[in-house]
């Protein structure tokens, strides 16, 4: 038990020790990026107070010229962080700084590799926040006190990064945070002021509040007074003060990514509405990007260099989420709301210009091909797919920018290519889907494609079912499957002979409920046979997809198309035993499924079935049917 009833010890979530052992191995080379972390927090605290003191009277001059303040004491060891921002409450202390809120954690854990360089990045993105301060830092106190609480309500919390912290009131005349680092021996290098100044200005400089930086035992007139930063919001100034460093450290303090982007925007608007824009297209995927659809904090609006709030959701379509930047408005009342905003006309013309300009980027970057292109489509294709499915209005120019694998060749195609290639004559772009790239390769389907040299797209992404779906025609051409309805490949095709439909009625016949319709068709040349989905209908892959996803599917029976020319068929039609042409008959069908990559209702069934057809088959010619018999 402790002596002051108010100072309790508490241990980290489980959670929280983890990441912290392995940040610190993980990010020990590149220590300096705590600085970045706690002085954006910092700034961050500064702009909730700001943006609370528009509506909150009791705040109301609290606001005024707030500063971030660094110091520094050599000798003791010490680096101070002080902000007179929001501050905390002790609950919120125990929230934020004893575990870790976001959803994906122990996801992002399990995810580490052990290789520490692709570790470091992985946490890099991650966001470490706060908790980066534990990798110079042998114990770390902060205290704390909200904004809008007594002054008798401040929290001291103090931890060696461990497995626990201790949580003690105090009394705390300024509002805001203060955070003391006690360095380990081996970063003590840091506490110069040339060395600060230095790390203060690549990672921080365009924080929009001024960060002064002190030196313990000089008095204030000994020091500069000027801030170490620009400390003017970037995306307001000049395009031409900025250099490419400038856009790029921004980007990395904003979004936390240790890479630079590769590419940006920067507009500033001016007329019946002013407003200034900054957009990044990121390199790589953050890594919560997938796991959680919603949670998109990648735009931030700020209304006359005030930070209101992360709207992305109101700033940029979904399939766009992958964007990171600023928007400054100069016109929106500072005291918006969500709900307000939701409606706001005066966004709608923003987000529209967010999407055009947001497109540009990566048109420019699709043109200019390579490796930055390919790294980019990795990371984002399938959400840009979504646009053709979301936005009506943009979806042409979406697909233009859709790459596919191909029959034509080993690298991607976008649709403008394939029409180049297909020539005039050809008014259909035909594609293939399936779960995989070899399964689409191997396909049946292709047999008539390859024979005729026409090229098909391998569509394998799982979200490509639904983006077909979406998309009839692409600039006059018509989408279509290569296994639904009739193919009309040939302008004067021959009709199939009467053996041949005869043959597929027997099968028909045989096959009974399992198969809609049995055709003698022009798709195949190798294989025997092939299902086909109806025209209209919902493609095999699709039901597939929607069974995974727990959906109730109605089970619709394909059409078996059939290759009468193929041996097996041959054999099939000379089959005078009807027990024996129904089994040939499953089991054309089951090939034909299996083929596709589908799964069969009944696989013992089928095992069963070709096992009696080898014995049988093989029995015959070289007399291992009594040993199969008597088995
Ligand atoms: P992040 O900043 O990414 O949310 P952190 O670990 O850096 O993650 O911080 C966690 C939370 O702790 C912040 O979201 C904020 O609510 C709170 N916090 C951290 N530093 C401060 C500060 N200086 N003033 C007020 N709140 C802070």
């Amino acid at each position: 038990m402790s002596q002051n009833p108010a100072t309790e010890t508490r241990r980290f979530d489980t959670e929280v020790h983890q990441l912290l052992k392995l940040m610190i191995n993980a990010l020990y080379s590149n220590r300096e990026i705590f600085l970045r972390e706690l002085i954006s927090n910092a700034s961050d605290a500064s702009d909730k107070l700001r943006f609370k003191a528009l509506t909150d009277d009791a705040l109301k001059g609290l606001d005024q010229d707030l500063t971030i303040d660094i110091g520094f004491d050599a000798e003791a060891g010490t680096l101070t962080v002080r902000d007179r921002g929001i501050g905390m409450s002790r609950e919120e202390v125990i929230e934020n700084l004893g575990t870790i809120a976001r959803s994906g954690t122990r996801h992002f854990l399990e995810s580490l590799s052990g290789d520490e360089k692709k570790d470091a990045r992985l946490i890099g993105q991650f966001g470490v926040g706060f908790y980066a301060a534990f990798i110079v830092a042998e114990e770390v106190t902060v205290e704390t006190r909200r904004a809008d609480q007594a002054a008798d309500t401040a929290v001291r919390w103090v931890s060696a990064g461990e497995g626990e912290y201790s949580l003690e009131t105090i009394e705390r005349a300024e509002q805001g945070t203060h955070i003391v680092l006690k360095l380990k021996d081996e970063h003590k290098d840091l506490l110069t002021r040339w060395e600060l100044e230095r790390i203060i200005r690549h990672y921080s400089n365009h924080i929009a509040f001024p960060i002064r930086l002190s030196e313990a035992g000089k008095s204030d007139d000994e020091q500069a007074g000027e801030p170490v930063n620009e400390s003017q919001a970037l995306w307001a100034r000049p395009r031409g003060e900025l250099s490419d460093e400038d856009y790029q450290n921004f980007y990395q303090g904003l979004t936390g990514d240790p890479e630079n982007p590769v590419s940006w925007a920067h507009h500033h608007v001016e007329g019946s509405q002013s407003y200034s824009l900054l957009l990044y297209l990121p390199g790589q995927a953050p890594f919560d990007l997938l796991i959680n659809r919603d949670d998109r904090e990648g735009l931030k609006l700020y209304i006359q260099r005030v930070f209101i709030m992360d709207a992305a959701e109101q700033l940029v379509p979904r399939y766009l989420r992958f964007m990171r930047g600023v928007v400054d408005s100069a016109d929106l009342p500072l005291n918006v709301s969500r709900e307000i905003l939701q409606d706001s006309p005066l966004l709608k013309k923003i987000r529209a210009t967010v999407v055009k300009r947001s497109l540009d980027l990566i048109e420019k970057l699709a043109e200019q091909g390579g490796e930055a292109w390919d790294t980019f489509w990795q990371a984002f294709g399938s959400i840009l797919k979504e646009g053709v499915i979301e936005d009506f209005e943009q979806r042409e120019r979406i697909a233009s920018l859709l790459r596919f694998a191909t029959t034509g060749g080993e690298d991607a195609t976008g649709l403008d290519a394939y029409i180049e290639r297909a020539g005039e004559d050809q008014d259909t772009i035909w594609f293939l889907t399936a779960d995989s790239l070899k399964v689409a390769r191997n396909s049946p389907h292709l047999e008539a494609f390859r024979q005729r040299g026409i090229e098909v797209l391998l569509l394998t992404d799982r979200i490509d079912e639904w983006l077909v779906a979406h998309m009839d025609d692409y600039k006059g051409k018509k989408l279509k499957s290569v296994a639904r309805g009739k193919l009309d490949l040939d302008k004067d095709e021959a009709k199939p002979s009467e053996e041949a439909q005869a043959l597929a009625g027997r099968i028909k016949k045989a096959l009974g409920e399992r198969v809609g319709n049995v055709l003698p068709g022009s798709r195949l040349t190798e294989s025997p046979g092939c299902v086909v989905s109806d025209e209209h209908g919902m493609s095999l892959q699709m039901q597939k997809l929607l069974r995974q996803a727990g959906q109730d599917v109605p089970d619709t029976r394909p059409d078996l198309e059939i290759n009468a020319g193929h041996p097996l068929l041959k054999l099939m039609e000379a089959e005078g035993d009807d027990k024996r042409f129904g089994e040939l008959s499953e089991l054309l069908l089951d090939q034909a499924l299996l083929a596709e990559g589908g799964e069969l209702a009944d696989p013992a069934a089928y095992v069963q079935r070709v096992n009696r057809l080898l014995v049988d088959a093989l029995g015959n010619s070289d007399g291992v049917q009594s040993n199969a018999a008597s088995a």
